[in-house]
């Protein structure tokens, strides 16, 4: 039998540090990392990353323009996903952001719609938030991707439309349209053949 050093190694570890899960807060055996089997088994993927007409984008595309658009789980109210998002969006918990966008990585990684990505884009927190919170998710999220898919991250291709002024413009420049969206796209990204990871 082959003796796996690993395995011991992580024992050990736990033993001094045990580890948590981070859907239920159990405590994970050496053979599990970030969730224990039990929250694994909760989560129902959509594999929208498979297709092209998914829900989420043929919704999106009433809106806006986009090539495609996925999402990693059904959101269930309560269950082991959930409390993931919490510890995310509420706690500051690094780690389970990275866990669950290292996952939508290798989601994308395998999707044919996601195979000709230019690179990755970064929602732009607004500064005093980013400042409370110390960090900005979107961008820990980009990163995580753009280590699995070995693709860029645009960090400041993004602007937040800050002014009423600068919406006006906007959308004087649009003809008259309404300015929905709450950010724009920097003119040196508006090449029509780069598709970026939103
Ligand atoms: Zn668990």
């Amino acid at each position: 039998m082959k003796f796996n050093y690993s395995l011991v190694f992580q024992s050990l570890v736990d033993l001094f540090f045990p580890r948590t899960c981070l859907g239920c807060v159990s405590f994970l055996t050496p053979y599990e990392k970030g969730l224990c089997i039990g929250c694994q088994l909760q989560l129902s993927p959509t594999n929208f990353n498979l297709d092209a007409n998914n829900p989420l984008a043929v919704k999106l595309r009433e809106f806006i323009p986009i090539y495609a658009a996925t999402a990693l789980f059904y959101f269930q109210k309560g269950g082991a996903f959930t409390h993931m998002i919490h510890l995310l969006k509420y706690k500051g918990v690094k780690k389970s952001g990275a866990y669950l966008s290292h996952w939508l990585a290798l989601s994308l990684k395998e999707s044919p719609l996601f195979m000709d990505l230019t690179g990755i884009l970064v929602v732009p927190l607004h500064p005093k938030k980013r400042r409370q919170r110390g960090y900005n998710q979107s961008e820990l999220i980009a990163f995580e991707i753009s280590s699995v898919l070995n693709k860029k991250v645009y960090p400041k291709a993004l602007v937040r439309i800050k002014t009423p002024y600068l919406k006006l413009r906007l959308e004087k420049l649009k003809g008259g349209n309404p300015c929905k969206m709450p950010f724009v796209v920097l003119q040196i990204f508006k090449i029509k053949k780069d598709i970026f990871f939103l």
